[in-house]
């Protein structure tokens, strides 16, 4: 008689070999050994005797080894066709020899219309996807990645041999054109089987095998069917971080795949009751019977998703934001609970990435000035220029007027009275913060033009520093008011310059290029390469207040400002203070050659009008009035 289930496995792992021997022996391990009973019910539910497994397991089940896929090959070349009513090859060769595995199924397919192959192997599913698409045949082809253990091999196996048995005794029975054999309730069981199969389409995401969001919401209405001191359940949403530029530089198949190991990592960290769903783009969820140890569960996750990927040989770096809420909060609805856990979300991702929170009141607030911010800047935006003002920056030893830095101005109404150093953070959209940042570049451009013969200098935020399209826009906003560039001085974040030198240097070039003079901004703040410092080949830098203040009050502070000026003037570099508050902080900074100088011992911050009467008619102011108030031991009272 032919066995009804026939294996082949090709492997050299021992330990795999006795699982295999183990399930088709439906002998030595008490979950192979549950499987087992539980298939044999199911097989003899739909009867026939075809179908009839009998207390000993070998007369069913024929287990065949081979060490090689050469060897597998032999033995399927020994035979014409294999007609058992299952066909499972499991192949665990770690994917290293494409071309043999086509060649194998290439003569698999010959003796055997119905096999299944099963890829066994410890690298991630989606390194054999695109060998699977030659195949053409990825309906019978499944993966198992190591390790797992002999009671899911069992599971996987016998669902794999129902499926072929049903299908080969329909051929037979269509073949013989005979009801025998319990055909009319294998064709019931086949039905019920694709039934069950389209219901789990349904709610399966068809990139991750995770559920989708429809099984979230029939899980969710569930939970909230049952009786309030039922309701015990918490619910995590999981937004991955910086994932968009994993499509931007690698495709949105590596993407694809790094979603898939991303799946992969939750359903290894959640527990056995949990449902785990994709939402949709990079955004998951968890939704678990017990609050209880919630936090933790996502501090491990969050920890889990910062942990590098392998895609396409290349290691991969994201991380991942977790908010969470509690059914014990009492949300009156699904509804509720959701927003909750996504306003426990926004607040991670406001506050950084990379964490996990639970939902509180508090975020609500906080959750609620962030979004009257970004909606009033989206109106500013669109109603006119931005509000600037203007700190002079004067010649250190003439004390002249010679550039002025626009500054965005958003203090004194509505909810936007804030400065502009904190704005960048506040405003969580990314999209919204780089049009804030080139509002505020393009009206200081506009406003350039209105004042004859000073510079003008402007900031560029990291984000917009590091974008690439950057300078042309501002090409583009210079040339629609014809200034003349050299007029211009874009202030670049100094800590943005030193994270990434090559995009940096690029960036430089390009501003440089158009004629634009690039001041490294609150130099000497973090760390720095003098390496770099002459590479990135900027006009000059402008060091941070924090040293302009300190240089004054103690002996040490002064011998750094020193070396920093030393430094930037070694690299070629022009030199400013920022800061400069008293005549005693000038007269330092002077004897630091310092050629430029900027703070309240020069100017208030000035509107466009004050800034042209000062330019119009100067008023130098006097630093040798001030009192001089040098620390004793400081290196500029010697000079
Ligand atoms: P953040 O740190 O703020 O979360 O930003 P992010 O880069 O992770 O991007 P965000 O969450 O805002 O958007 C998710 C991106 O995922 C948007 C879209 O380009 C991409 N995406 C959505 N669906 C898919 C998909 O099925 N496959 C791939 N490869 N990318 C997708
Ligand atoms: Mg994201």
């Amino acid at each position: 008689m032919d066995h009804l289930i026939r294996v082949l496995l090709v492997s050299q792992d021992r330990g795999l070999r006795t699982d295999v021997q183990a399930v088709c022996s439906g002998r030595g391990d008490p979950g192979v050994e549950r499987a087992h009973r539980d298939f044999s019910e199911r097989l003899q539910a739909v009867g026939g005797r075809a179908v009839q497994l009998g207390r000993d397991a070998d007369q069913a089940w024929r287990l065949e080894y081979a060490r090689s896929i050469d060897a597998a090959t032999d033995i399927l070349e020994g035979q014409d066709t294999i007609s058992a009513g299952a066909f499972l090859v499991l192949l665990d060769c770690d994917w290293e020899y494409q071309e043999n595995i086509l060649l194998f199924t290439l003569t698999l397919q010959a003796v055997s219309e119905s096999a299944h192959i099963v890829f066994v192997g410890t690298k991630p599913e989606g390194q054999i996807r695109s060998l699977v698409a030659e195949l053409g045949d990825a309906e019978r082809v499944s993966f198992m990645r190591k390790p797992f253990g002999a009671e899911e091999l069992s599971r996987l196996l016998m669902n794999l041999a129902w499926r072929g048995i049903v299908a080969h005794n329909l051929r037979q029975a269509e073949m013989k054109g005979f009801s025998g054999v319990g055909a009319a309730e294998l064709a019931g069981a086949l039905l019920v089987e694709s039934e069950a199969e389209q219901r789990r389409m349904a709610v399966q995401d068809s990139l991750t095998g995770l559920g989708n969001r429809r099984l979230f919401d029939a899980t969710l209405a569930e939970v909230f069917s049952l009786h309030p001191s039922r309701r015990n359940h918490a619910l995590l949403l999981i937004d991955l971080d910086k994932f968009k530029s994993v499509n931007d530089t690698m495709g949105h198949a590596a993407g694809d795949e790094l979603l898939r190991q991303v799946a992969d990592r939750l359903r290894e960290y959640a527990g056995p009751g949990d449902i785990i769903v994709r939402l949709g783009g990079d955004e998951f969820a968890i939704i678990r019977a017990q609050s209880e140890g919630t936090q933790d569960l996502a501090e491990r996750i969050v920890e889990a998703l910062c942990t590098p990927f392998m895609i396409e040989g290349t290691t991969v770096q994201i991380g991942g934001s977790i908010g969470w809420s509690s059914l014990q909060d009492d949300p009156k609805d699904a509804a509720e609970l959701c927003a909750r856990a996504d306003t426990a979300l926004y607040a991670v991702k406001a506050a950084g990435r990379g964490s996990a929170r639970r939902y509180t009141r508090d975020q609500d607030r906080q959750r609620a000035a962030r979004e009257a911010l970004e909606r009033e800047m989206r109106q500013r935006i669109k109603a006119g220029p931005a509000p600037i003002l203007f700190s002079p920056i004067a010649d250190a030893s003439s004390g002249v007027i010679v550039a002025a830095e626009a500054i965005l101005d958003l203090t004194g109404e509505g909810a936007a009275d804030i400065t502009e150093a904190r704005l960048e953070g506040l405003l969580n959209e990314p999209g919204l913060a780089m049009d804030v940042a080139l509002w505020t570049v393009s009206s200081a451009i506009n406003l350039a033009d209105t004042i004859p013969n000073l510079g003008v200098s402007f900031n560029l935020t990291p984000r917009l520093f590091r974008w690439e399209h950057t300078a042309e826009r501002l090409a583009e906003a210079i040339a629609a008011v014809k200034l003349d560039p050299t007029r211009l001085i874009a202030e670049v974040p100094s800590t943005a310059v030193f994270v990434d030198t090559d995009i940096a240097i690029a960036r430089i070039k390009a501003l440089r290029d158009l004629g634009i003079s690039v001041v490294l901004d609150d130099f000497g703040i973090g760390s720095f390469s003098i390496d770099t410092l002459v590479r990135v080949e900027a006009t000059g830098v402008k060091v941070a207040s924090d040293f302009t203040h300190g240089a004054v009050a103690s002996a040490q502070a002064a011998q750094m400002m020193r070396g920093l000026s030393f430094i930037a003037s070694g690299a070629g570099l022009s030199l400013a203070a920022s800061g400069v508050d008293t005549g005693a902080q000038w007269l330092a900074m002077n004897s630091f050659r310092h050629q430029h100088l900027q703070g309240r011992a020069i100017s208030a911050l000035l509107n466009r009008n004050e800034l042209l009467a000062r330019v119009k008619s100067p008023v130098a102011p006097e630093p040798a009035a001030a009192t001089l108030e040098l620390a004793s031991a400081a290196p500029a009272r010697s000079l």
